[in-house]
């Protein structure tokens, strides 16, 4: 009975979908559709969008596919962009992947409507992901000053209440949008109790707030699941998970939006369109 009262509190609210097109680990030895150039990332997140994306999540790379933070190639992408995708969402990471301090947050001059924000430190992989409190402040600010609306990504449960507490104090720009990432090794797991707790100390400590949920891995489909039963917002693509399933790759990043769209019509979601999209989270119009 819980379900169906949960199903009718979700059902027909608009569900956006976005996509990590890129990232800074998967290479074409990974899977061959992971798109590298900036001519394939346009390409790539242009199919994408007909599958139901209205945010593109973006890193940029270089030729021999090793991470960049080149605002230059941030700007080409942003241009092709916005002439092949009309009216998406663009979305680029601050995240230290592809970049080392300061120079993560060189790009937000370009005023991407979005950019992924790291509030906190945790471990990764192989290493500790650094993010002090003098350079978490000033990504927030520089986000301030280019009217850009962050999206925050919660590697670990401080890093949604440390969200919540900048949002109150005015730090963070636009309404707050607040993404739980599960399943980075050595970081919060796939958990769903876990899950739950976060989505209720959203919908407890920061109602007017929105959010999100990913899941690495073979837990992507398990976490859009999760997140659309939920009634948040989800993201899918080669950045966070580069195959369908244990036997294949995925074909694109498009095929990966497609089976998160199929399960928003389990759940009788629509897919956001990229104008309530932007309309969801407070977004200046195309
Ligand atoms: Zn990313």
């Amino acid at each position: 009975m819980k379900r169906c009262s949960l199903m009718s509190d979700i059902a027909g609210k608009p569900c956006i979908l976005c996509c990590a097109i890129t990232g800074s680990v998967p290479r074409k030895a990974d899977n061959p559709a992971v798109p590298i150039s900036v001519a394939e990332q346009i390409e790539s997140s242009h199919a994408a969008v007909e599958a139901g994306a209205s945010i593109i999540h973006a890193h940029v790379r270089n030729d021999d596919e090793t991470p960049s933070s080149d605002p230059d190639k941030f700007a080409v992408l942003k241009e092709g962009l916005e002439k092949h995708c009309p009216g998406v969402i663009i979305q680029f990471s601050t995240g230290g992947r592809s970049g080392a301090g300061w120079e993560r947050g060189g790009m937000l001059s370009l005023k991407p409507d979005m950019a992924s924000l790291s509030v906190g430190s945790n471990n990764f992989p192989t290493r500790v992901y650094e993010n002090p409190p003098d350079l978490v402040a000033w990504l927030a600010s520089e986000m301030q000053e280019f009217s850009v609306t962050p999206e925050v990504e919660a590697f670990d449960l401080s890093h949604l209440l440390q969200a919540q507490a900048m949002h109150a104090q005015g730090k963070l720009f636009g309404k707050l949008y607040v993404q739980f990432v599960m399943g980075v090794k050595n970081a919060m797991p796939v958990d769903k109790e876990v899950f739950d707790f976060y989505v209720q100390i959203m919908q407890s400590r920061a109602p007017d707030a929105a959010w999100c949920a990913a899941g690495i891995g073979a837990a992507q489909i398990v976490v859009n699941e999760w997140a659309i039963a939920a009634g948040g917002h989800t993201r899918a693509g080669l950045e966070d998970n580069v195959r369908l399933n244990k036997a294949a790759l995925a074909p694109s990043n498009a095929a990966l939006i497609s089976r998160a769209a199929d399960l928003c019509a389990k759940y009788d979601r629509p897919v956001a369109s990229p104008a309530e999209a932007r309309a969801i989270l407070g977004l200046r119009p195309a």
